[in-house]
């Protein structure tokens, strides 16, 4: 950190900076510029509330140096990870990832033929959720463990592993006997004590960015996570809030860079809730791809118009299909596969 002090300042002013400094047990230097004098703080500031020398007489502002976060950081490991999902498959490095299935399991033919038409199309993981995070609670809720059970028939019969969202920390026992990755769901990424609870479990977590959190809120998020000794964490972009009135969330596509610049954690998309309009999600999943993401985690339905939950946006299997093969393409022209 750098303590940036207001011109006029006088040696007894810088001296009270110093020994600021020195109380936080981290080394001092100080620059006496024409303009303007400048005391860095040496060492790691991360964990102490250093900011508060803000309010010391004559410091005009405080320029932090390090990046706030730390494990999910490439400045901690320089090579992206690769994140095992469940049934020999995984989420990073060369293979673009496809979890695709419908917003919520809504009973046994559904689930099953969705899982049997997105398997053959080449996703490696099946979505749905069991418990669903409604806005409204006279709306479906989800079949609960009901629908953690047709979801493990799903895996059996196809192979997929399964990626299903868990709410509270009194369910995540329940959800991570059946679920092969965990989803925490936008509404939840601040939620610690559930970040921590997840990160316990050892299993693979699929971290959705809250709809009005920055990358610096997100990715702190994911540490909660990995400080539980749980380094299998998957970064989801599922839109966020805006003035935008064409699109149910405003997909940042921006991320994917920024996320690779920043973490070695893996990026997917979801550009299901990202859009929410099925017409969108094929271009947005060709946009994801050619913009680096690691994968994608699509609602896919059999017959969208009849849909519980998120209808509008679900594409058909036979657009999935479709779809996954364009992927094809895409993936050859920017050194990927799909
Ligand atoms: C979902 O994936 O169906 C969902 C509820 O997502 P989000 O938490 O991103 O709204
Ligand atoms: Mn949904």
């Amino acid at each position: 950190m750098i303590v940036v002090m207001k011109p006029g300042v006088e040696q007894k002013h810088v001296d009270h900076v110093v020994e600021l400094i020195k109380q936080y047990g981290l080394k001092h230097h100080t620059i006496v510029g024409t303009d303007r004098t400048v005391v860095a703080a040496i060492g790691d500031d991360r964990g102490m509330d250093t900011s508060a020398i803000e309010n010391a007489p004559m410091v005009d502002e405080i320029v932090p140096i390090l990046k706030p976060y730390k494990v999910a950081s490439r400045e901690i490991k320089s090579e992206p990870s690769v994140i095992p999902i469940g049934g020999g498959q995984t989420i990073g490095g060369r293979k673009f990832g496809v979890i695709a299935g419908p917003c919520s399991v809504e009973n046994e033919k559904q689930i099953i033929m969705t899982a049997k038409d997105v398997a053959k199309a080449g996703a490696v993981g099946l979505r749905g959720g069991a418990f669903k995070p409604r806005t409204s609670p006279y709306e479906f809720q989800g079949l609960g463990e009901e629908g953690l059970k047709l979801l493990a028939k799903a895996r059996d019969e196809t192979g997929l592993s399964v990626c299903t969202e868990v709410m509270s920390i009194d369910q995540m026992d329940l959800v991570a006997e059946y679920a092969d990755v965990l989803q925490i769901g936008t509404r939840n990424m601040h939620n610690f004590n559930l970040l921590q609870a997840a990160g316990k479990t050892g299993k693979p977590v699929m971290l959705k960015r809250g709809w009005s959190a920055s990358l610096k809120e997100f990715l702190l998020a994911a540490e909660y996570i990995i400080n539980e000794g749980n380094q299998n964490v998957i970064l989801c972009e599922r839109g966020i809030r805006t003035h935008e009135q064409y699109c149910r969330n405003t997909l940042a596509l921006g991320i994917i860079p920024a996320v690779k610049h920043e973490s070695h954690l893996p990026i997917v998309i979801d550009p299901s809730q990202g859009t929410g309009h099925a017409y969108m999600v094929p271009s947005m999943c060709k946009a994801a791809l050619a913009a680096g993401a690691d994968g994608l985690l699509i609602e896919v339905h059999p017959d969208p118009e009849h849909a519980m939950t998120d209808g509008a946006q679900s594409i058909t299997t036979e657009s999935f299909a479709k779809m996954m093969d364009e992927l094809k393409r895409v993936a050859e022209a920017v050194d990927r596969e799909a």
